[in-house]
């Protein structure tokens, strides 16, 4: 049997997220953009929904939903605020790394937090030297008594400036390369933990940045999975981001449509309205065909997600695509406002440039070609150096890799 209809909950939740997005979050999309703040209390308003704890189970104040469920969020919130879908896409991400492989006291203490959104966590794995090949990076974790010492550099890293936490992957033992990775809870009021904002193109309020750890002593017991199995236990939470972003991109860039499709049926040219010119109307209907089947291929993802089945080639083709597809789109809706939409009165360049970013952030196109490939083609086939595997906590292989493209 083949069913792609929602439930009535995933229906009523849709429909609540498409209200909240329109009338709360739209008419200030652009203003975090210009006054360069993450808007914390929206991060709480969206734990009061019930969005941030979707993929935290029901005793540490999540809601347990399932994958699909969390995608509907990402398309929803998208259509408001591109930029407050980075709280669905982290929170999932980190809500489940914590949940599946963190210790009892550290759900404890961080799960509720992250679900009612006084707290907001990032990921740090990217380094100067070290972006899609991410065994590469040099940070170390040297165990001391019953701390770990931190020392490196992390690059590129959302909510650098905003964030109360960080998942950090740091070389545990950096003679066996992938498998020589850990990850940790690193608070980022511990001494020696230091942020530093960049000036992005987009995603402004997201606060992107450097995370410089020096000397940072982390106790013992924030390790998250095995020693030096981090990488290959944690990476498989990708899997989920890269389906999240396709839907994020898909929401604001459907959004765009919806406005320019009203646009050009009332922008008149030549004695007749925009609509009535397959020039105009063709690329509309173009871009929304090809978001309509980026979406269902990110719902397919989620759902073979939730039922537990083999779903990394979805995810990479959704990340691939969704947001390649989505600032195509975006693009053209800019183009068919004309002059006034190249103005910073219109939502639509903010879109564009938020919407870029997630281009390359989670993963660029090659990293997630290559993922497409091994299990195309064959991972002998590989240009890259093959890793030493190992076996996730969950039961999932991954042999280590670049970036978020485990192989
Ligand atoms: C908006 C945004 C948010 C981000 N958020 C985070 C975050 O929260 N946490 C985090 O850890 N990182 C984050 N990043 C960093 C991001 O994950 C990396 O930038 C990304 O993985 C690419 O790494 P790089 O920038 O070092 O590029 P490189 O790895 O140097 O790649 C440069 C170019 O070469 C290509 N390339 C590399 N290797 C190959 C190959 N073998 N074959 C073909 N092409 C190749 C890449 O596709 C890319 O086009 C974010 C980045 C952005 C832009």
């Amino acid at each position: 049997m083949v069913d792609f209809s929602f439930t009535e909950e995933q229906d009523y939740f849709r429909k609540m997220l498409k209200g909240f997005a329109k009338e709360e979050l739209l008419p200030n999309y652009t203003k975090w953009d210009r006054e360069g703040i993450t808007p914390k209390h929206l991060w709480r308003k969206l734990g009061e929904l019930g969005v941030n704890g979707l993929r935290i189970p029901v005793e540490y104040g999540g809601s347990g939903a399932d994958c699909v469920t969390t995608g509907i969020a990402a398309e929803e919130i998208g259509r408001g605020d591109f930029n407050l879908t980075y709280a669905v896409m982290l929170n999932g991400l980190i809500g489940e790394i914590i949940t599946n492989h963190a210790d009892e006291h550290l759900k404890k203490e961080w799960l509720p937090e992250i679900a009612s959104g006084n707290k907001i966590l990032g990921i740090a794995i990217t380094e100067p030297e070290a972006g899609t090949d991410a065994g590469g990076i040099r940070s170390t974790a040297v165990r001391d008594g019953d701390s770990y010492v931190l020392n490196g550099e992390k690059s590129g890293i959302s909510v650098a400036v905003s964030a109360d936490a960080f998942i950090v992957f740091a070389k545990t033992e950096p003679r066996k390369g992938n498998r020589g990775i850990s990850a940790f809870i690193v608070p980022s009021d511990l001494p020696g933990v230091e942020g530093k904002g960049y000036e992005d193109m987009g995603n402004i309020p997201i606060g992107r940045g450097s995370v410089y750890l020096n000397e940072v002593k982390v106790p013992a017991d924030h390790l998250i999975g095995l020693e030096d199995k981090g990488f290959s236990q944690v990476m498989n939470g990708f899997d989920l981001s890269r389906l999240l972003i396709g839907l994020q991109c898909a929401g604001a860039a459907l959004q765009s449509l919806d406005e320019t499709i009203e646009h050009v049926k009332n922008r008149r040219s030549f004695g007749k309205p925009l609509a009535t010119y397959q020039g105009v109307s063709f690329p509309l209907v173009t871009h929304y065909t090809k978001l309509d089947m980026l979406k269902w291929q990110a719902y397919r993802g989620l759902w073979l997600r939730d039922q537990g089945m083999e779903h990394s080639k979805e995810s990479a083709s959704v990340k691939w695509l969704g947001p390649l597809y989505s600032q195509e789109a975006i693009h053209e809706c800019l183009l068919l406002n004309g002059h006034y939409a190249y103005t910073k009165e219109m939502p639509l360049e903010q879109r564009l440039r938020d919407v870029i970013g997630l281009e390359i952030g989670d993963g660029t196109a090659q990293a997630n070609q290559m993922v497409i490939a091994k299990h195309l083609i064959g991972k002998e086939y590989r240009s890259y150096e093959p890793q030493v595997p190992a076996k996730s906590t969950n039961g999932q292989n991954y042999e280590g890799g670049y970036q978020y493209g485990i192989d």
